[in-house]
């Protein structure tokens, strides 16, 4: 078996794995998709200590660094099932089980996309999906937030110290945000709320978005906004269909962890964007990740 079996090869997890290996104890990796979330970023300019990168960039850079250790890495390999037998079992999707001492779960997330004509031709290119990430690219330039909930609301907020001007498009009648973040939004001179706003359409000029058309849903009638970026902001979903039923989750999905990284499995530790972890960030899910490692390995020495 192997002493640490990480799942996912995102930032969370690469760090789990160079964690684990920097302690000579026997380390594997699966991941679907090496590089995760990062590979399908543009411009990353809050890595600290790194003033500007793109994701293929910081992606190779993961996985040098990972092989430059004893590390067995297999990539394309889907995780469809664990088990806490005498060691932790997990499935992959060739049918092929795994068995390891401690497993590190770091499937991280994936955002909600609006599926809308448009949005995949410009993501990147004006449609963006971490306002944290890419607000301070739009700086005085016309935003919309797709979504009314907290996170949009939240997006909002941080925008408009930033951009010239933000249009919020709920869907539903009513923002799901809490009461302080939407009073705090409709005090704000550049921000315009408009409810039962259904997206149709995002549209470019073939190099980058230049609008948006959206239905009122009361009137049928529709509408044009002129913009530059589109945050879509309609929820994180976390990689962790195939766990239901095996570890505690939140009712959003979410691995619950402790401050060691420890789910409700002895054994198994997870990190990153799948976790309850709050602020989903590369930075922030590396140090998720080395949590988890030093946590599988306080474990190994004890059991
Ligand atoms: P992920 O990066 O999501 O990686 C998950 C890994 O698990 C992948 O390898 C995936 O293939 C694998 N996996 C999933 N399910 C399975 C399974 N069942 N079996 C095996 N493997 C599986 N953050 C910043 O800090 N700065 C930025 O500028 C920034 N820009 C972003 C731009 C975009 C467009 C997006 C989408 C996100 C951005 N983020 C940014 C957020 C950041 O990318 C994430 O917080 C971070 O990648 C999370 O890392 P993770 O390792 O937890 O998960």
């Amino acid at each position: 078996p192997y002493d640490v079996l990480v799942v996912g090869g995102g930032p969370a997890g690469a760090a789990a794995a160079i964690y684990s290996a920097r302690k000579g104890i026997r380390t594997g990796v699966v991941a679907e998709r090496f590089g995760g979330q990062v590979a399908d970023t543009m411009a990353i300019e809050n890595f600290i200590s790194v003033k500007a990168t793109d994701g293929p960039k910081l992606v190779a850079g993961l996985e040098q660094h990972v092989l430059d250790y004893d590390v067995d890495l297999m990539k394309t390999q889907k995780a469809v099932r664990l088990e806490k037998k005498e060691f932790v079992e997990l499935e992959l999707e060739n049918g092929a089980v795994l068995k390891s001492k401690s497993v590190i779960l770091a499937t991280g997330a994936r955002w909600r996309e609006m599926n809308v004509p448009g949005e995949q031709e410009y993501r990147g290119k004006g449609v963006a999906y971490c306002p944290h990430c890419d607000g301070p690219l739009f700086k005085g330039k016309k935003t919309a937030v797709i979504g009314g909930g907290n996170s949009g609301i939240e997006a909002a907020i941080d925008l408009a110290g930033i951009v010239e001007h933000v249009t919020v498009l709920e869907f539903g009648d009513t923002l799901r945000a809490d009461d302080v973040l939407v009073k705090k939004a409709e005090s704000l001179a550049n921000v315009t709320i408009i409810k039962e706003a259904m997206t149709t359409e995002v549209l470019g000029d073939g190099e980058r978005v230049i609008g948006l058309k959206y239905t009122d849903r009361r009137t049928d009638e529709s509408h044009l906004v002129e913009l530059a970026g589109i945050f879509v902001q309609i929820g994180l979903v976390p990689n962790s269909e195939f766990l239901q039923d095996t570890l505690e989750l939140t009712n959003r999905g979410e691995i619950v962890i402790n401050a060691h990284g420890e789910t409700s499995i002895q054994g198994v530790f997870a990190a990153g964007d799948v976790t309850t972890t709050p602020y989903k960030q590369i930075i922030i899910s590396m140090g998720g990740g080395a949590t988890a490692a030093l946590g599988a390995f306080d474990y190994l020495i004890r059991n």
